[in-house]
């Protein structure tokens, strides 16, 4: 037998990163993977549920981030879960971008006309594109993202135009729901050039099946119990004693030892973690014995790992105009003003103003009578603290105020609460002011042993995936997949080497 085929590979988390890894490996012959998660249920941050009706909702991941290049826009399109005639409205956008049929009240009930805000989010978007594109001015460049905003937007005439102010703080509020951020000071400008968006747009028109489509095409490449749920990993063992003594006959034949919550043993030769940064920002001390190298704990702690929930509102009938595609907040002083976030006095006060971080409540595709509102950032943990009654209130409380509207009371509700999901504790990454994130993602996805380190050890014993871990396309769903073949890739070539050699 090859040793491709005897090699024993474990993949800890059937999220993406998880299931694109073994799906590769499959592909290429590997006879021995077997997937260790932790829920009930695969997928991770793709959530797929039914809570209102037979139409799905998307607890994480809804869109696809760009087409060209997209290996799960591909695979969603050779696969027949696409629809096309959902391509035309705000489904192509980008998920906070404004459309024309967007509402935006003020906090005393007035709506602001389409002109003003079209202004001024045209130029929010212009200047964040500059960020993205790596077009910033050297001025700029060591500045956050927030202060770069607040410096470049001061020197518009629409600064003193009216509501101008206004309607930018509910950009850079709406701007925190990409960073997965608390605020856009806590972002890096300039890192933002290394994250590459992908031509085509968001992409929404998945079919009725919605991400779990996608999920189900990669379990059928899996064979049959490759994926054991419900098997927490509580600890890695690598480079052990016993096999770098050579006792290959005592039947500890491999440098990797992975051991369930309730003691299961699992041995490979290599062992692909995929868990969220999250979970290795809580667990990493824990996790691996040796402790992880120093540059991978700094990495993990240097990286951000924000929160972003949704709140799903059903209501028994639509009380917005037909054309409405979103109702947007815009307050008199939003919570992302610089002063309010950063003083130290501001204490824990900002926990009694929570509901201000809510950017506003988007429609919701195949669901006419349900809104979407997204919250951020320390507030959204906080809100995850709180019953659904009390967030469902504030909700209806807002409504009211900010539409003047004659909103009813809400038949049914579902609350997200990523940070708190001790399989996720958080939603995606994003690149901290002063950090350099190349350096970061680059350390973290480094495999161990080190080869400098410990020549004498075997190598590639445990290999790291999940979208943290991806230089260009961290927080996607591609980003995920893409690093989950990366990793499968490496061991592929490994084996492939190893053939070729004498
Ligand atoms: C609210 C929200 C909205 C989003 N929107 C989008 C979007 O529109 N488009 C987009 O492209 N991306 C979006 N994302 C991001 C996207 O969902 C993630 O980047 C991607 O799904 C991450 O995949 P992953 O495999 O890296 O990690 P995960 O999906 O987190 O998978 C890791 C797996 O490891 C498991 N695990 C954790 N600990 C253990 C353990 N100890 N033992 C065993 N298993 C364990 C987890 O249960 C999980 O299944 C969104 C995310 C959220 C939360």
């Amino acid at each position: 037998m090859s040793a491709t085929k005897d090699a024993k590979v474990v993949v800890v988390g059937a999220g993406f990163a998880g299931l694109a890894a073994a799906a590769s490996l499959v592909q290429a012959g590997f006879q021995h993977v077997q997937i260790l998660e932790a829920n009930g249920r695969v997928g991770g941050r793709v959530h797929t549920s039914r809570p209102f009706s037979q139409n799905i909702i998307e607890l994480g991941a809804n869109w696809i981030h760009g087409q060209d290049g997209n290996p799960l826009f591909h695979l969603a399109k050779e696969h027949d879960l696409l629809v096309e005639g959902m391509l035309a409205n705000k489904v192509m956008c980008s998920p906070h971008s404004v459309t024309p049929r967007d509402y935006f009240f003020t906090q005393d009930g007035k709506q602001l006309c389409t002109e003003s805000v079209d202004r001024v989010c045209s130029l929010f978007s212009k200047l964040t594109s500059k960020a993205f594109e790596s077009e910033l001015e050297d001025r700029h460049r060591a500045l956050s993202l927030g202060s770069y905003l607040d410096g470049a937007f001061a020197e518009s005439p629409l600064a003193a135009s009216e509501d101008g102010q206004k309607i930018f703080e509910w950009c850079k509020r709406s701007e925190c729901t990409d960073e997965a951020s608390s605020s856009l000071y806590e972002v890096s400008a300039s890192q933002l050039g290394y994250y590459i968006a992908l031509e085509g747009g968001f992409f929404n028109s998945l079919g009725p099946e919605g991400y779990q489509a996608i999920l189900a095409v990669l379990l059928k490449r899996l064979p049959s119990g490759i994926t054991l749920n419900n098997k927490a990993v509580k600890s890695i063992q690598w480079d052990l004693k016993e096999h770098l003594q050579g006792t290959e006959s005592k039947g500890m034949s491999h440098p990797v030892r992975v051991i369930c919550e309730h003691d299961e043993i699992y041995e490979a030769d290599h062992v692909i973690v995929t868990v969220s940064l999250g979970v290795l920002k809580q667990h990493a001390g824990a996790l691996f014995k040796p402790s992880l190298p120093k540059s991978k704990l700094d990495a993990i702690e240097r990286l951000g790992f924000g929160t972003v929930d949704k709140i799903f509102l059903c209501f028994n009938e639509r009380f917005w105009p037909e054309d409405c595609a979103g109702i947007q907040l815009v307050w008199d002083e939003g919570p992302e003003d610089k002063s309010v976030y950063t003083a130290q006095s501001d204490g824990e006060a900002w926990k009694e103003t929570w509901y201000k971080k809510i950017c506003g409540f988007d429609t919701v595709a195949r669901h006419p009578t349900v809104l979407c509102g997204w919250i951020t950032g320390r507030e959204a943990l906080h809100m995850e603290t709180l019953q659904d009654s009390e967030v469902e209130d504030a909700c209806v409380r807002l409504l009211r105020t900010f539409t003047g509207w004659s909103v009813p009371d809400v038949s049914q509700v579902l609350i997200s609460r990523w940070g708190c999901d001790p399989r996720v504790l958080g939603s995606y990454t994003f690149i901290p002011h002063n950090v350099n994130g190349v350096k970061e993602h680059e350390a973290l996805a480094a495999p161990l042993p080190f080869q400098r380190n410990i020549p004498e050890s075997k190598p590639l014993q445990v290999l790291f995936a999940g979208e943290a871990t991806h230089v260009n396309f961290y927080t996607t769903t591609h980003g995920a997949y893409l690093s989950g073949v990366r990793e499968a890739q490496r061991l592929i070539n490994h084996y492939s080497a190893k053939t070729i050699s004498p």
